[in-house]
């Protein structure tokens, strides 16, 4: 029935002279989606491309979906710049669709026909043509009925310069900006149901993330490292691989549990935890941090916590969920597929050797005093030498 998917794009048709940079990568990243489905090409014309059908049409919009840029999806059938074969395919496609809906009885479905001439050259008006298509197709199908205003089904023509597209169906896709065009950003990726949706949220603004796991055996299991692989495993299919490096936090943690007021141990702990991120960052070529945090939500988070843990690095931290409530973070990892596996319970570093009263309001002379009783150098270098790298999503 149809013969190609018509990819539009959102906000990158706003992008002036660089435009050519997004384009190139969302063709790049639609390509890595749809690897192994036997795309050989990819069309790109004006604000949109067009990639030929080879596989189950589903199977295909189901991994656009996850590719940010896309604004929308149609399959569509191409045809001639000649009426009759503008007609045939109107016939077919509503012939299909009629029969996918089940509709049998007189006027049981409402349609209106849309036909947009970008090709001037074409003999008969866009109104014309609409209404031309419209009177073929009440004449074959007596299930139909028109309603320009709430119809069921639209039928849309467009007659470009060289061709002219015939579909029905509006895909919406995920928005955003394609996956690599922001830049790098290394994503503190713990195994909560928080920072997956932060990475996924920057992904969508086109960040390519790298990840940074802290990881305390054997305080913290193999299967808790294991999770944290699979969480970035989902969010490479939102645009990765993504690499994990993950950090061995255990002497850190023996540190700080040892030498440190408990109740500040929670921000020197992500103020080592920023520190690290930063320098594997730097060393990766990534231009900002980005975390799961959300105001207020725990002791680490009030702005007092956030104001000294951030004073530790110079590199802008990214916190897309600053804003958000639980329940809405909750909401967006259900959607993306993260919830299920970040509610299982596995320990985490944050959650061993955790003081009953942290400090809400951690004062920075206080920390630094703290933190000046500890060889934070030399553990923070023990720390990056036995980091490991596991790559996610490749393939
Ligand atoms: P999350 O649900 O993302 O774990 P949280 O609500 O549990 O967040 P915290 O434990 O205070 O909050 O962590 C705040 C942020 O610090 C996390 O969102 C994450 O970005 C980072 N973080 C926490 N623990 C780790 C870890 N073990 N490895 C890497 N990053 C971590
Ligand atoms: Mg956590």
């Amino acid at each position: 029935m149809y013969d190609l998917l018509l990819i539009r794009y959102g906000e990158i048709g706003t992008k002036g002279k660089n435009r050519h940079v997004f384009e190139q990568r969302l063709e790049a990243n639609m390509e890595k989606a749809l690897r192994g489905l036997g795309i050989d090409k990819i069309e790109r014309a004006h604000t949109r491309f067009y990639i030929p059908l080879t596989a189950n049409t589903y199977d295909m919009v189901t991994k656009l979906q996850k590719v940010f840029g896309i604004a929308s999806i149609s399959p569509v059938k191409r045809v001639a710049l000649d009426t009759d074969a503008i007609t045939q395919a109107a016939l077919d496609i509503m012939a299909d669709s009629l029969a996918k809906q089940g509709a049998s009885s007189p006027g049981q479905c409402t349609f209106k026909v849309e036909t947009r001439r970008a090709n001037k050259g074409f003999p008969l008006t866009s109104p014309e043509m609409s209404k031309y298509l419209g009177a073929r197709l009440l004449e074959a199908f007596p299930q139909l009925s028109v309603d320009v205003h709430h119809p069921d089904m639209t039928l849309q023509v467009e007659i470009r310069e060289r061709f002219s597209y015939v579909y029905t169906e509006r895909i919406p896709g995920p928005g955003g900006l394609p996956v690599g065009v922001s830049g790098k950003g290394a994503l503190l990726l713990s195994g909560g149901i928080d920072s997956p949706v932060a990475g996924y949220l920057m992904m969508k603004r086109g960040v390519a993330p790298l990840a940074v796991h802290f990881h305390s055996p054997p305080f913290t299991s193999e299967r808790s490292r294991e999770k944290v692989l699979e969480l970035a495993q989902i969010l490479a299919g939102y645009g990765g691989p993504i690499p994990v490096h993950i950090v061995y936090f255990t002497e850190i943690q023996k540190a700080l549990n040892a030498h440190c007021p408990p109740k500040l141990m929670i921000t020197i702990m992500r103020r080592f935890m920023l520190r690290i991120a930063e320098a594997i960052a730097k060393a990766e070529g990534a231009l900002a941090l980005i975390t799961g945090e959300s105001l207020g939500q725990v002791a680490s988070q009030t702005m007092a916590s956030i104001f000294v843990t951030n004073q530790v690095v110079e590199l802008p931290v990214f916190r897309p969920l600053i804003g958000s409530d639980k329940l809405e973070i909750v909401d967006l990892a259900q959607q993306i597929g993260t919830y299920k596996l970040s509610i299982q319970p596995y320990e985490d570093c944050c959650t061993i050797f955790v003081p009953r009263h942290p400090e809400t309001h951690p004062k920075q002379l206080e920390v630094d005093a703290a933190e000046a009783k500890l060889p934070v150098d030399a553990l923070i270098e023990e720390a990056l030498d036995k980091t490991e790298v596991v790559l996610c999503g490749e393939g």
